[in-house]
C-alpha cells in the first residue's frame, strides 16, 4: 500500500501584529499594530467556506494586550483579552462550518481552557530548547515568551488538557545541532506522558531583509534532514512536516527522509508570517507526492488518531468532512 502524504485546505487569519517578544528574525510583529475586527474577519471566514476550506488558522503575536491601542480596542468590543476574543471568533468560524486551529502563543492554563472547546487543535512552536538562544545578541534576547521553561509549560499544560497539539523546532537561529536534538528530546519528554502531540514541524529559517537577522545564512537542507530523520526515529507515528512554501524544490527530498505531511495550504490567503514564500498548489503537491510513490490525501486541521479527544460540538462538523479512514472525503 502506498504511504499518505497529507495536507489541510486553509484560511489563515493574521488576528493582530503586535507582540511583546522581538524576535531577531520576525518581519510579522509591527511598531505601529492593527488588530482586525469582527467584520473583517467574519468576511475571511466567509470565503474559505465558499472554498471549501475545513480549517482557519488563527495566527497572531504573542500578548498584544501589552499595547495600549490594542487593549483599548479590545475594551471597545467587550473583551478584556485577544483570548476571549478569540473564543468568540471561533465560536464563529465553527458556526460558518470551518473548524479553528489557533496558534495563540505562551498562554496560560486558564486560557488553553478556554480555547480548547473551540479548537479542533492547537498550536505553539517550541523552536528551540536552547536557553542560549535567550541570551544578549542571540535570536530570542528580547523575547520572553520564547524561552523554553516558558514555552514547555504550554505544551505540557496542553497535554494536561489532552488537547491535539502541533509543535515544532525552528532550524538555524543560533543553535547547535545537539540543541536540535536535545529540543525534539524535550518534545518527546512531554509527549511520552500525555500523548497528544499530533504534529511535529521542522521548520528552516529564512532571513528576511529588514531583521537584524538579515545577514544570517540558511542553514543547509543537511541539517534540516537531519533534524527530519531525528524526529521520524523519535516520533514514528505523528505527522512530520517541513513546510513546503520554505523550501520550493526540495518537498520531495524531506518525504524521502521521513516527512509526511505539506501542512496548512489556502487557496484563499498567503502565508503572512512568510509573505514573501507563497504556497504551493495542490496539484503541485499531488505530483510531488506521487513522483515519490505517495497518495497525496486532504485532512482535517485534527488528525484521525485525535478525533477523540476533540470537543463535543466539534464532532459533528468533523464526521461530516471525514471519510471512514479519517481523511476529508
Ligand atoms: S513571537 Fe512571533 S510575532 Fe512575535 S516577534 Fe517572535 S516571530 Fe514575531
Amino acid at each position: 500500500m502506498k504511504s499518505i502524504a497529507t495536507f489541510s485546505k486553509n484560511i489563515f487569519i493574521p488576528l493582530t501584529d503586535a507582540c511583546h517578544n522581538n524576535c531577531g528574525y520576525c518581519t510579522y510583529r509591527s511598531e505601529s499594530p492593527t488588530i482586525m475586527d469582527r467584520d473583517s474577519v467574519l468576511r475571511l471566514l466567509k470565503k474559505g467556506a465558499v472554498a471549501r476550506c475545513t480549517e482557519v488558522l488563527f495566527t497572531f503575536g504573542e500578548k498584544p494586550e501589552v499595547y495600549p491601542e490594542i487593549k483599548e480596542r479590545l475594551e471597545e468590543w467587550g473583551y478584556s483579552t485577544i483570548i476571549e476574543y478569540l473564543h468568540d471568533l471561533c465560536l464563529d468560524a465553527i458556526n460558518l462550518g470551518l473548524l479553528p486551529h489557533s496558534n495563540p502563543g505562551s498562554v496560560t492554563r486558564r486560557d488553553l481552557e478556554l480555547l480548547r472547546d473551540v479548537n479542533a487543535s492547537m498550536g505553539l512552536m517550541l523552536e528551540s530548547s536552547s536557553r542560549r538562544l535567550c541570551d544578549a545578541g542571540m535570536a530570542h534576547e528580547k523575547s520572553p515568551g520564547k524561552h523554553p521553561r516558558v514555552r514547555l509549560k504550554v505544551l505540557e499544560e496542553a497535554g494536561r488538557l489532552e488537547i491535539p497539539f502541533t509543535t515544532g523546532v525552528l532550524i538555524g537561529i543560533g543553535e547547535t545541532d545537539w540543541e536540535v536534538i536535545d529540543s525534539l528530546a524535550a518534545i518527546k519528554e512531554i509527549n511520552d506522558r500525555y500523548g497528544h502531540i499530533q504534529e511535529l514541524i521542522i521548520q528552516n529559517f529564512r532571513p528576511k531583509p529588514g531583521t537584524v537577522m538579515a545577514d544570517l545564512p540558511e542553514p543547509p537542507v543537511e541539517r534540516v534532514i537531519s533534524a527530519l530523520v531525528a524526529a521520524k526515529e523519535m516520533f514514528p507515528e505523528i505527522g512530520l512536516q517541513v513546510p513546503p512554501n520554505l523550501n520550493p524544490g526540495r518537498e520531495g527530498l524531506f518525504l524521502a527522509h521521513g516527512a509526511n505531511d505539506f501542512g496548512g495550504v489556502s487557496p484563499v490567503t498567503p502565508d503572512f508570517v512568510n509573505p514573501s514564500d507563497q504556497w504551493p498548489s495542490v496539484e503541485r503537491l499531488r505530483t510531488i507526492a506521487a513522483e515519490q510513490d505517495f497518495v497525496l490525501r486532504e485532512r482535517l486541521p485534527v488528525y484521525p488518531a485525535f478525533f477523540e479527544l476533540v470537543p463535543e460540538r466539534l464532532k459533528t462538523l468533523i464526521a461530516s468532512y471525514a471519510s471512514e479512514d479519517g481523511f476529508v472525503r
